[in-house]
């Protein structure tokens, strides 16, 4: 596996294996990685001639209270763990290599963003399609890979590759999880023994969930009371949304008709755990 860390090195790079004919598949990564970040690898190494990922803690996205500092990180188990995955290029930039003096641009999605993490987060998805559309450039992937896992950021994705006519394929890859249910994050090993047993409560809400609409229950607000008293029963947490919304737009819903987007984001101890499903016909979860 190849470890590239400057831009140009990297841009050059991907022409070169684009002039010779090959598939490019690229999944953009914060690095600790999990079994969840693996899976997006293999999909691409099923897709793709070429598979990149890129390591990049990236500043713009983390609000000024948030844990960018703290943010855990591994490079060197990170590299080992992507090789085996079977990864061909590593892309790992520093900040300034990603963000150089004088630089002041920013990409933007209008309305998909101002929703669920958008609400408490409101710079953070400006700084995730600024990056993303940059590491687009860099990498110049035929396929990109993404979590459903982080759905909002995959919807915002979605939206600025059409908008923008970016010329690539999006391609959401379902929530890895551990054997109890809990969504794998890198987030999640902040978590104490105490917490890791309440951060259960997210996926416990999407099971009743499910239940309940599979027993007919088409009332938002009856379903979101229900979700709400089961995570008030969890110890240490503190709910910062259940939302039922439209998959594509993620504007809320008060009566489900189809399809509908059940996100969750919980704060357990002072983790911020997110995690969502799809309600409704032909589920998936
Ligand atoms: P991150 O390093 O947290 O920015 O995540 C990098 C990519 O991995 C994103 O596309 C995430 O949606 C995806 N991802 C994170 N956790 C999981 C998971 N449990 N299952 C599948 N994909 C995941």
């Amino acid at each position: 596996m190849e470890v590239i860390e400057k831009t140009d090195l990297m841009q050059q790079k991907a022409e070169e294996l684009r002039l010779a004919g090959k598939v490019l598949g690229f999944v953009p990564t914060m690095g600790f990685f999990h079994e969840g970040h693996l899976e997006l690898m293999r999909v691409a190494r099923k897709h793709c001639d070429v598979v990149i990922i890129s390591l990049f803690v990236n500043p713009m996205q983390f609000g000024p209270k948030e844990d960018l500092a703290a943010y855990p990180r591994d490079l060197q188990g990170d590299l080992a763990k992507a090789q085996q995955a079977g990864v061909d290029i590593a892309f790992v930039p520093a900040v300034d290599q990603m963000y150089p003096k004088g630089f002041e641009s920013r990409v933007s999605v209008e309305k998909v963003t101002k929703h669920l993490c958008g609400l408490s987060r409101p710079t953070h998805f400006d700084g995730v399609t600024t990056v993303v559309a940059k590491l687009f450039n860099i990498t110049k992937p035929h396929l990109a890979v993404f979590g459903q896992k982080d759905y909002q950021q995959l919807a915002v994705i979605s939206r600025m590759v059409k908008d923008l006519n970016m010329d690539l394929q999006i391609l959401g890859v379902p929530t890895y999880r551990e054997p109890d249910g809990l969504a794998m994050s890198s987030r999640n090993s902040y978590l104490n023994s105490e917490e890791r047993k309440s951060a259960l409560c997210l996926k416990k809400s999407m099971d009743l969930a499910q239940d309940r609409v599979a027993k007919g229950e088409t009332r938002a607000a009856a379903i979101k009371k229900a979700i709400e008293e089961l995570i008030g029963s969890y110890p240490h947490t503190q709910i910062d949304y259940v939302s039922l919304s439209d998959p594509v737009t993620l504007d809320d819903v008060d009566t489900l008709t189809g399809e509908t987007l059940l996100a969750l984001a919980v704060r357990v101890g002072k983790t911020r755990l997110i995690d969502n499903c799809i309600l409704g016909k032909g589920e998936k979860r």
